[in-house]
């Protein structure tokens, strides 16, 4: 598969044409950022890891029935996905309060939800990724009813195997984000699933395993990384 030119960069990965005019080659960078672009920096190996552990929990998803965008990996920071038009929708599963949930509703970080809590954000860095509802996404027609419906569908569907997949491996599933892409009309997850992405406590000590290491300077980074990704691969 041959790389031809860069179609976009964004804050963590690049994305390249192929031969195949449905097939993209996705980059993942170690540039990581924060609010909004706000905070800047570079985890070291993070490609690496976000690539691998995605690789991974996409092929499981597969196997479960969740359609994606992974094709094949192609090296430590490069796989081959499927070329979708992504929904601008930044679509975030909650099972225990914490981020801006915490802060917007005024709850503890770390108190249990009643029940799984599913948010949409609009993305669009100009405006901040504001929250919106269905009713925006349909009035602003940023996806169809069939389109929407599915989206809920899959995303409690990702929750529910992602749930048991980290707590096999010592890690209790926050919360997490995800994005979908158009294939061929059809709606299939896209984007990364990764430590950039999801927040994950550890089990037994409640220590954080994840982007907010970088977020709140709390140290570890690089092998906050690295842990979880043994961790997945297990
Ligand atoms: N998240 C993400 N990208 C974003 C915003 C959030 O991957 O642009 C993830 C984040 O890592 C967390 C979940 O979505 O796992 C919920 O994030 P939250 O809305 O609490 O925002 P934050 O506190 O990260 O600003």
């Amino acid at each position: 598969m041959k790389k031809l030119e860069q179609m976009y960069e964004g804050k963590a990965k690049k994305v390249f044409k192929t031969d195949d005019p449905k097939l993209y080659i996705v980059d993942y960078k170690d540039d990581a950022t924060a609010f909004n672009g706000e905070k800047k920096g570079s985890i070291a190996d993070k490609g690496v890891v976000n690539n691998i552990m995605s690789d991974i929990i996409f092929q499981m998803l597969e196997t479960k029935g969740i359609p994606t965008h992974f094709v094949e990996k192609l090296s430590d920071r490069e796989t081959l996905v499927k070329a979708v038009t992504i929904l601008p929708l930044e679509v975030i599963i909650r099972n225990v309060a914490a981020g801006s949930f915490s802060k917007r509703y005024g709850v503890e970080e770390g108190k249990a939800l009643a029940r799984t809590v599913l948010e949409f954000s609009y993305k669009n860095d100009d405006l901040g990724d504001p929250l919106i509802n269905d009713d925006h996404i349909l009035a602003l027609e940023l996806a169809t009813e069939e389109q929407l419906a599915t989206v809920r569908k899959y995303a409690y569907q990702v929750n529910e195997e992602l749930k048991p997949f980290f707590l096999e491996r010592g890690l209790k599933l926050i919360d997490f984000k995800i994005e979908f892409g158009l294939y061929d009309g059809s709606v299939i997850l896209a984007d990364e699933i990764s430590p950039d992405t999801c927040r994950l406590w550890d089990v037994n000590t409640n220590e954080k395993m994840d982007k907010d290491r970088f977020r709140r300077d709390l140290g570890n980074v690089e092998e906050t990384y690295q842990n979880v990704l043994q961790r997945v691969k297990k």
